[in-house]
Order: C-alpha cells, then structure tokens, then sequence
C-alpha cells in the first residue's frame, strides 16, 4: 500500500493559478493524494484539502477556446510554444523516427477519439474515426487505454481487433505470445487492483447518495474506479462538492484521489496507472527492452502524463497531447482535438499503405 504524507503550502499551478498544493512522497505525481484518516487530523486539515481540491478542479478545467471548424492546415491559432510542436505540422518527422520499426499505437478515449461531451454516457466517436481506427489497427498494434471500465470503452469503440485497458490500466485483455488451438493468439487478463472491488463498490454507493445533495454532480462506476463528475456542476457548488468527497475518502486510506479534465477520479492507492499499462502492453506484445518498437500514445488527460513520462524517460516513442491550451505536459507534441486525432491516424494509414504499395 502506498503511503504518503501530505502538507499544505502555496504553489503556482500550471495555469497561473495561485493555489494550495500537497507535497507528497516522490514516488507519487503532484496530483494526487490519498486521503486516509491519518492525514486528516482536524477541520483545519480537512478545509485545506477541500480548498487544494476546489484548485485542482479549476486547474483541471481550462477554459474552451473558440471551436475549430475544419482541419486546419496550420497551427496559427495555437498558444502552445516552440518546446512543443504540433503533430500534424510534424508528421514526417514522426513516420522517419519509425523506419525499420514497429509503430504500437496506444489511444485514449474521452476527448481524444471522442468528443468531450456534458453528458459521459455520450460519449460517442463518430463512423469516421471508428472506421480510421479500425484501419489503424489492420496496420499497427492498437490499445485502447481509457479511465472508463475495459466493457463500457469497448461499448464505444465496437471493434474486435483492439487491445483495451480499462479503469485507467487497472483492467487489461492484451494478446500473449503462446497461441490458441486456432492458431491466434492467446488473451492474457491483468487486474492489478482486483482486491479492491468490494471497498470501490461500496464508495460507489455512498457517493452516489451523497452527490445527490449536489445538482449536476454524476457518480460513474468505471469498475476498478469511481469517477465524480461536475462538468454540469455550478462551480459555487465545487467546494461542497469536494467536502463531500473528501469526507468520504477519509474513511478509506486504501483509495486515492486524482483530478481530470471536470472529474474526480477515485482510485485505489497502488503503483499503478496508465505508464505502468502501456509498460505492461509493451511487454505483451513482444516489446519490452528493444529498440524494433516505436510507441505513439495520444491522451488528453492529466491521467495520460503517466504514460508521456514513461515514454520520455525510455527516451522512445511518441507522446501526444490533446489539448487547444498550452499546459505543462511531459509529451513531446500537441494535437488540438479529436478531428486532428483523426486526420494523424489517417496521414500513418495514408503513409503505410504507400509503403507496402512502394515495396510491392
Ligand atoms: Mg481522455
């Protein structure tokens, strides 16, 4: 079990915001806490942390910029700097780095093959994208690695020939070496957090009645994860809304809590995350130590960064970020929404396809 300690002291968010920030242990990421009983000792403690929430999910929750129309030929309206260039304009680079290498593609969902939208049970991808990433799985290995549960994402992906990692890696159906009696490969399950079940099931319901109190909140169940909505939250109500969270979690010093783009994520406190999963799906498909791989990961979420450090510190592969606003990010690239998601996909599709017909 991971233990952590946490102290309240004023820090400057990505954004500029000026907030409360918790200090924790290196092993865990800055936005993150556990919080068990120990660490909540009076109402000054609990206050602290209801405000460092109500920070993190004005942080979490950049502002929109205007939508953009159609693909755009340049990244003229982009405020991102130098230090990380967009991925279209980029393109070539990217296919060279991969020549005499297997790309493996790793994708979020939410706001990255789908559009964020206010309601999470709608959050649907178009026919385009599904037919794109159905094409980009016929040439590449290609993961689904996404926050909600391993069977709602596949309920919106409906594409057999996917790898899926559910409940932000925690629940993962990936192919092994040793083959069937067909002559396919195997499917190997790894859930880390299985032990944790019935402690997620039971906050689920106590969440549930709790956030009733709070209009617009939505509790979802993503199997080894709770998420706590407040997209459609009044943000006077964000502050009951983390007290409420807060209070609950206290009881449970075996969970921990994150923050995504208008989300509260409820998890539990194991080393274990979105990097670990896109470690493991490496290993999985053969890839564990060699130089023959190069992984793309495209993510949007604060959740993804674990999976953009892992590639940074391998020093390999490809970390694209989602996101129309510059933020601190350890991906090496930007993409602006899920249409140019969309159109990356299809360039790489566009790209092989050439080759093999260059080498026939
Ligand atoms: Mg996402």
């Amino acid at each position: 079990m991971t233990k952590q300690s946490v102290v309240a002291s004023d820090a400057k968010l990505g954004n500029g915001l000026q907030a409360v920030s918790l200090q924790l242990l290196p092993e865990e990421s800055c936005m993150e806490f556990s919080s068990g009983r120990n660490l909540v000792n009076n109402e000054t403690e609990q206050e602290k942390i209801v405000s460092t929430s109500v920070a993190f999910m004005r942080a979490s929750s950049p502002r929109r910029t205007r939508p953009t129309d159609s693909l755009p030929e340049t990244d003229q309206d982009s405020c991102w700097g130098v230090d990380h260039p967009w991925a279209l304009g980029m393109f070539e680079k990217i296919v060279s780095a991969s020549r005499g290498k297997q790309i493996a593609m790793f994708l979020d969902y939410d706001g990255t093959l789908s559009p964020i939208v206010v309601d999470p049970d709608q959050a649907f991808m178009s026919e385009e994208m599904r037919e794109v990433v159905k094409d980009t799985a016929r040439y590449f290995p290609t993961a689904i690695v996404s926050g909600r549960c391993k069977e709602k994402v596949y309920g919106f992906v409906r594409l057999p020939g996917l790898i899926y990692a559910g409940s932000h890696g925690m629940d993962i159906r990936a192919p092994s070496k040793s083959r069937n009696e067909k002559g396919g490969n195997k499917a190997v399950s790894f859930q880390p957090a299985s032990e944790f079940l019935p402690t997620i099931d039971e906050v689920y319901k106590i969440l549930e009645e709790r956030m009733k109190a709070i209009p617009g909140a939505k509790v979802e169940t993503n199997k080894f994860c709770l998420s706590v909505h407040f997209r459609c939250v009044d943000e006077k109500e964000w502050a009951a809304l983390a007290e409420q969270v807060t209070s609950v979690l206290k009881e449970y010093p075996e969970l921990k809590l994150t923050y995504g783009r208008k989300v509260l994520e409820i998890s539990p406190a194991i080393n274990w995350n979105k990097g670990k999963a896109l470690e493991f799906l490496l290993k999985s498909l053969g890839h564990a130590n060699s130089d023959d791989v190069l992984p793309i990961y495209i993510g949007d979420d604060r959740t993804d960064e674990d999976a953009f450090k892992v590639l940074r510190d391998r020093g390999q592969g490809v970390g694209i970020v989602v996101s129309k606003v510059a933020k601190e990010t350890s991906a090496a690239y930007y993409l602006r929404e899920p249409s140019e998601v969309m159109y990356f996909l299809k360039g790489l599709v566009e790209w092989k396809r050439s080759s093999f017909r260059a080498s026939a």
